[in-house]
């Protein structure tokens, strides 16, 4: 590049407002400009020439601090492909500066340097996220307010139509049932959909709270089954719970995340199944050393229970099976059959689970039915890490 060039070029990325660092084949700082230096708060003669491992230092959510190396980007960067952070890969990530106060980043990085992309090396480009994340967050708290100030007047609708529905009934006319019918199922809807906004609005805001108490976990499954007894009837659709020939406890846990993880799981295995169809909840003592997830052959570290509930529904196309945890996402043939659902209830029972120390898995085949696995540590203490193995 000619002189001018790499002056032109020079003053074009010290006037935008991402930071961006630039280092040759050695991981040797070779340009920053003014944004980074300032986002970073560090001074130009400390950056430049200094290898990138020690002048950036990321941390993840959980405070975990590692150095650049550490980053996907950099096993990506010497592959040759540009690699891009952002507020939608699963991990995110903050820049630590030298104060050790943090701000959250989206990066990119492409290979070679920024003046001298011939010689190799590679072109970091970084932007503050914290304003998004104060949008995403004052979104957050705006949709967790609305949904529960929706939850009383929802249920008291709800109340009264069963109410209507269970004692006045003779007083109906044939067709003012039907209207009455219509009412309790739509707030029926109204309930479930709201309900998922505000377990899908504490996981987002982090409000999850565990109450570290001990927990038996077949009362919990007996009473999720009562509780979606009246929905499996109207569905056709029988649900087994399996011998309880001793108690299951679990020490340092929550009994209603568990219990709002099973619902959502075993109100899924009714609505996916056919007419007639049958669901088996299940439950597992898991020991360190057994295989906890057969698919991607992961051994079970601490002590546990598994949890099964099996179907024999729709199943889950393999195409779709990636993406089914998402917020919001609903499989194609979920859809087609017109299955009333908004894409929310996966998405808590996988965050509950994660919160719970647990872990979350299925195997499912289209036509034939799916299972969903829910592990739970036997003893979690206070940080969330086991006492007893
Ligand atoms: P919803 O059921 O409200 O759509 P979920 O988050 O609970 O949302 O599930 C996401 C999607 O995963 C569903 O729309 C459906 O496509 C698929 N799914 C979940 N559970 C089952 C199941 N037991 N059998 C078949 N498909 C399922």
């Amino acid at each position: 590049m000619l002189i001018a060039e790499i002056e032109h070029l020079n003053t074009i990325l010290n006037r935008i407002g991402d930071g961006v660092i630039s280092v040759d084949s050695n991981g040797l700082i070779d340009f920053v400009n003014q944004a980074a230096l300032r986002l970073l708060s560090q001074r130009q003669e400390d950056m430049l020439h200094s290898p990138i491992a020690r002048c950036l230092i990321i941390q993840n959510k959980t405070g975990q601090t590692f150095s650049f190396d550490d980053l996907p980007v950099h096993d990506a960067l010497k592959q040759g492909v540009s690699t891009t952070l952002d507020v939608s890969s699963p991990e995110r990530y903050s820049f630590v500066r030298w104060d050790r106060t943090l701000f959250p980043v989206s990066i990119t990085v492409m290979p070679g340097s920024a003046l001298n992309p011939t010689n190799g090396g590679a072109t970091l480009v970084f932007h503050d996220i914290s304003g998004d994340e104060r949008i995403d967050k004052a979104k957050g708290e705006f949709i967790s307010l609305i949904s529960h100030q929706l939850r009383t007047p929802v249920s008291i609708i709800n109340w009264y139509s069963e109410k209507l529905l269970r004692t006045g009934v003779e007083s109906l006319t044939e067709e003012q049932e039907k209207y009455a019918q219509e009412i309790f199922k739509s707030t029926r809807r109204i309930g479930e959909l709201v309900t998922g906004v505000v377990n899908a609005s504490r996981a987002d805001l982090d409000r999850l709270r565990n109450k570290h108490e001990e927990v038996e976990l077949w009362s919990v499954v007996q009473e999720v089954a009562r509780q979606l007894a009246s929905l499996a009837h109207g569905r056709g659709v029988t649900v087994d719970v399996g011998e309880s020939s001793e108690p299951v406890i679990i020490e340092g846990s929550d009994k209603e995340y568990i219990e709002i993880i099973l619902q959502n799981l075993t109100n899924n295995a009714i609505k996916y199944s056919s007419k007639d169809g049958h669901v088996a909840i299940g439950l597992q003592r898991i020991r360190p050393g057994e295989v906890l997830n057969r698919q991607l052959g992961q051994m079970c570290e601490r002590a546990g229970v598994v949890i099964s509930i099996q179907d024999e529904g729709i199943g889950i196309p393999d195409d779709q099976k990636a993406e089914i945890f998402s917020k919001l996402f609903r499989a194609k043939n979920a859809q087609a059959l017109d299955i009333v659902g908004v894409g929310l209830g996966l998405y808590i029972a996988k965050t509950y689970t994660k919160f719970l120390g647990g872990s979350i898995w299925f195997e499912s085949k289209v036509h034939s039915g799916t299972t969903f696995y829910v592990y739970l540590p036997t003893t979690l203490n206070k940080e969330g890490d086991d006492v007893a193995r």
